[in-house]
Formats: structure tokens, sequence, C-alpha cells
């Protein structure tokens, strides 16, 4: 006989619940609480294919940010200064309700403020020349007086932005999932879903789940479920074994964005370079490419000038979602059936927000 489901599993563990939620990021597990805290007495399931979060949620580089000069006047070609201007709202609205909701000591939330280094003193200046505009249309918009100021930051000329942060991306993630278990909410690791219909999820191993309402939230795997113009990008990042008297104290952005470091108490953590192979990196699968690790080991020897014999101790990929503008998805695809995606590189800033816009989106 075939292994079947007991009469327990199919009455208490098996029957529809009201919301499953595909994808146990940021964006899936912040779903399941604000939708939890609206209906406490539903059962709410997160399926994930991994044996932990397996996406960018626990991989990424943990820096709460709004983000740098450069990188906005880039945006701004690309989707002029409404959108941009959302966008940074949302980021920054985000990671109030972040800190709010998983607090600040138990994520070690800094408020290092942030520094974005230049090279080139042509795009300084082009930079520096737009951080009386920004920080007037984010005092106007925002309330956020004097974000941006010109520094210079290990001889390098730096625009700081004192609002930026960085957080312990794998504290923030076990604690929301704490949160999860303790607010009733079910997790089922290691259950790859294969397709989803209005009313019933299909899993790898051939089981199937009928719930009332589904969540995908699974970012840059997206494609593999759903037809939306969501496109992965890997991203890829190192830790350095401890540098003694290290002088990269704090966050930094470098070349719009795309290159990024922090430091972890005395490492150092540098990640980007994705626009050195953009087309090889737009894979929803692990692994490193040696062309950017190249690139960053080029640019911790001639640019941030590490010591020497400093070296590698640990190095990852992780898969974000990009949309073509930038702007996250999120909204009903089916009868219910939700997706929320394309979070870019800033879903530790905007992943809540996203989450909490979509659960009002669902009671509609
Ligand atoms: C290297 C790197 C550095 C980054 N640095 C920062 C940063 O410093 N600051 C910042 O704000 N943002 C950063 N990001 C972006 C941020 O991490 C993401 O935007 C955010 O984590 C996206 O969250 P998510 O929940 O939408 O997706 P994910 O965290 O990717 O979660 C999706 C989940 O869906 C699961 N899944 C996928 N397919 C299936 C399936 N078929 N069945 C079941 N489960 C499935 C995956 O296993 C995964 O756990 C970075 C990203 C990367 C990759």
């Amino acid at each position: 006989m075939e292994k079947q489901h007991s009469f327990w599993e199919r009455e208490e563990w098996l029957k529809p619940p009201d919301l499953v939620v595909i994808g146990g990021g940021i964006v899936g597990a912040s779903t399941a609480l604000f939708y939890k805290e609206i209906y406490p007495d539903h059962d709410v399931i997160i399926v994930d294919k991994g044996i932990t979060p397996e996406g960018a949620s626990t991989r990424n580089a943990g820096f709460s940010c709004i983000g740098s000069i450069s990188e906005h006047l880039a945006d701004l070609k690309i989707s002029g200064e409404e959108t941009v201007f959302k966008r940074i709202g949302r980021r920054w609205n985000g990671l109030q309700l972040l800190r709010k909701t998983i607090g600040d000591d138990v994520m070690d939330y800094q408020n290092t403020g942030g520094y974005e280094i230049f090279k080139e003193e042509k795009t300084y200046k082009r930079c520096a020349e737009k951080i009386p505009w920004f920080n007037q249309k984010l005092k106007d918009k925002f309330g956020l007086k004097d974000v941006y100021s010109m520094d210079v930051y290990e001889g390098y000329p730096a625009i700081f932005n004192r609002v930026e942060g960085a957080i312990n991306s794998g504290k923030l993630m076990r604690t929301l999932h704490v949160r999860l278990a303790k607010a009733g909410i079910r997790i089922w690791w290691n259950s790859k879903v294969l397709r989803v219909e209005t009313g019933a999820v299909h899993f790898e191993n051939g089981f199937q789940i009928n719930p009332k309402k589904t969540v995908i939230a699974v970012n840059g795997f997206l494609q593999r479920l759903e037809n939306l113009p969501v496109h992965p990008a890997r991203g890829f990042v190192f830790v350095t074994k401890p540098i003694s008297d290290l002088k990269w104290i704090g966050t930094f952005h470098y070349d719009e964005g795309y290159v990024y470091f922090r430091n972890v108490n005395d490492r150092l953590l540098l990640g980007g370079g994705r626009n050195v192979a953009k087309e090889e990196e737009a894979t929803d699968l692990f692994g490193a490419n040696q062309k950017i690790r190249d690139y960053l080991i080029g640019f911790a020897d001639k640019t941030l000038k590490l010591p020497e014999k400093w070296e590698i101790d640990i190095e990852w990929s992780g898969i974000m979602g990009m949309t073509e503008n930038k702007e996250p998805i999120h909204q009903k695809v089916k009868p219910g059936v939700w997706v929320a995606a394309g979070l870019s590189g800033m879903g530790i800033a905007i992943g809540m927000q996203v989450a909490k816009e979509l659960v009002l989106k669902m009671e509609e």
C-alpha cells in the first residue's frame, strides 16, 4: 500500500489553510505576520524550497539605506522624479517599520551613517552639486533635514548620508521567524512549489494543498512560477578574516551603488560588482563569477588599500529580483492569488513596507 496521510493528518495538519505564502524571505515572512495580525484565527502556512530562506534575505549585505546620490541620479534618468522620490519615501518608511517591528537591539541596528566615495573628480562634482537639491526635497517631502553633506574618507572625496545604517541580516530573519512561530504561523521548509492555481499549490514531491488564498513571494525565482516581468540578478559578497586596524568603519557605496562595503566588527564585507558582468549574472542559480570576484579583490587591494595578506574568510551569492524601473510588483494575479516580488537591492529597506501594502490590497 502506498503511504497514505492519516486521519489525524488529514483533519488537523493538511486541511485547507486560509493562507499559504510561498517564500520565507523578508517579504513572505512579513506578509504572513501582518496578515495574521489582522486575522488571528486564520490558519497560515509559509512554505520555502530551502532549509533556510534561500534567496536574498539571509544572503544580503545588511545595509539599511535610502540610497546614494549617484544611484538616485542614475535612477532619475530611468524613472523620473516622482517615481524616484516615491521610492526613497518607501525605503525610509520601510526602514522605520522594520525597526519598529523587529527592534534595533535584536538585529544589531547601527546608525553608522553612510559614505559614498568617489575616485573621479568629475563624478564627485556632478553629485556634490546636487546635494542642496536632494536635501531640500527630502526635507519638504519627508521632514528629513540635511541628509547629505560633503566629506572626505581615507583621502577620497565623499558624500556622507547621515540616515544610513547597518544591521545583522541573520538576526533580523531569525527574529522574524521566531515571531512567526509565536503567532502560530507554520513553516514548511524544503518544500519546493512547482505550480500555483487558484485554490491549489502543487509541490515538487507531488503533494498538493488547497488554500483559500495564496501569496507568491519568491522574488528572483518568480519566473519559474508566474510569467511576470521580474528578472533574476545574482549578487556576490565576501567577508574577510579579521583585519587589525581596519580603516573602513561604517557603511560605504561606490559607483551608483554597484559596489558596497561595510565593516562587520573587525572584518570587511565587500559585495556587488554585478555591472562588470550584468548579462552573466541574470540567473537564479547560485555561484561565483570569477570576473566579479577578481574585480572586487582588485577594488579591495587598490582602492580600499587593505593591508597586505588580507584574506577572504567566506564568500557567497544571493538572488535578487529586478524590474525594469526598480519598482516592486505587488498585485493580484488570479482569483485568490497575489504576488509580491522585484525588491531589487533594497529589500531590507522596502521589504516590510511592500508586505504591509500587499496585505492591505488583499483586503480590497
Ligand atoms: C548579495 C546581496 C546583497 C544585498 N544587500 C542588500 C542590502 O544591503 N540592503 C538591502 O536593503 N537589500 C539588499 N539586498 C536585497 C534584499 O536582500 C532583497 O531585496 C530581499 O531580501 C528580498 O526579499 P524577498 O523576501 O522578496 O526574497 P527572498 O529573500 O529571495 O525570498 C524568497 C524565498 O522564496 C523561496 N522560494 C523561491 N522559489 C520557491 C519555490 N518554487 N517554492 C518554495 N519556495 C521558493 C526562496 O527559497 C526564498 O527563501 C541584497 C541582495 C543580495 C543578493
